[in-house]
């Protein structure tokens, strides 16, 4: 019997040259893809026009396919001595949930392999002029969700995470926004902290607004600003408006 293999593949933030070189070589010689929502379509091209697609995407608001049933997707076409690629947003291990899908293959000993991406933690930001770390400003920085489980285990201090981080990115925060601000001030921070949300990072919809963390949940209201989105909270935001280099195509 053949035995299959599954790689978990980063297809990074959106812009499809963010890519890696490996993402592109598993992808050429795929034989099934299992992709999310935040896969770019130019991204999917890449794999042989023969290839099972299988859309597992999710929303924030609605799950297509349980984790269970990826897990079990990818099992079973492995065991069909299939290469898999399961092709994630950004990184496969930031928020991707790369570590259960690996751990479930781990379990059933198949073989995989991880191929890292671009995550929008970083490429966003990037692409606001907004460097993470700096010298002058920070010299820290935590990625933290801003839509945790509701049963998590350890739920997110904030306000340890406000006194002893300087750069804070939050994921899946959009919705959240008010209550993480509002923890954080609780936490320590001042109001006048700059953040910058950046709604789809990378793409030609890229849209950024900077506020201070007193006002940003208002300001995205009015502005309605929708995930996906990155939020970056420190004194690097400054920077933004120096170092946007990223022109879009007008909207
Ligand atoms: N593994 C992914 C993160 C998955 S969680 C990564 O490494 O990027 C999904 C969250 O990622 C979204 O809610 C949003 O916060 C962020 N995200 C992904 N792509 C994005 C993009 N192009 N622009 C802004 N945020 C993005």
């Amino acid at each position: 019997m053949v035995l299959g293999k599954v790689f978990l593949v980063g297809a990074g933030p959106g812009d499809p040259g963010l890519l890696t070189l490996k993402a592109v070589e598993v992808l050429k010689e795929a034989d099934v893809v299992v992709y999310d929502r935040l896969v770019s379509e130019s991204v999917l091209k890449l794999a042989p026009e023969d290839a099972e697609k299988i859309y597992v995407g999710k929303s924030s608001e609605k799950h297509q396919l349980s984790q269970e049933k990826i897990n079990e997707l990818l099992v079973n076409k492995a065991l069909d001595g299939k290469k898999v690629v399961r092709l994630k947003g950004g990184d496969p291990f930031v928020f991707g949930r790369g570590g259960e899908e690996a751990d479930a293959l781990a379990d059933k000993k198949i073989a995989f392999e991880v191929v890292p991406g671009v995550t929008s933690a970083v490429a966003a930001p990037a692409y606001a002029g907004i460097p993470l770390t700096h010298r002058d400003y920070a010299s820290s920085v935590a990625i933290v969700t801003g839509h945790q489980a509701a049963d998590a285990e350890s739920p997110i201090d904030w306000g340890r995470l406000a006194s002893s981080v300087d750069t804070i990115v939050v994921l899946m925060g959009v919705g959240s926004l008010e209550s993480t601000a509002n923890s954080l001030m609780e936490g320590g921070l001042s109001s006048d902290i700059p953040v910058a949300v950046i709604e789809w990072g990378t793409t030609k919809k890229q849209r950024s607004l900077i506020a201070s963390l007193g006002t940003i949940a208002k300001e995205i209201q009015k502005k309605n600003v929708k995930p996906p989105a990155v939020i970056v909270i420190g004194e690097v935001v400054n920077l933004g408006s120096k170092l946007s280099w990223f022109k879009m195509p007008s909207r």
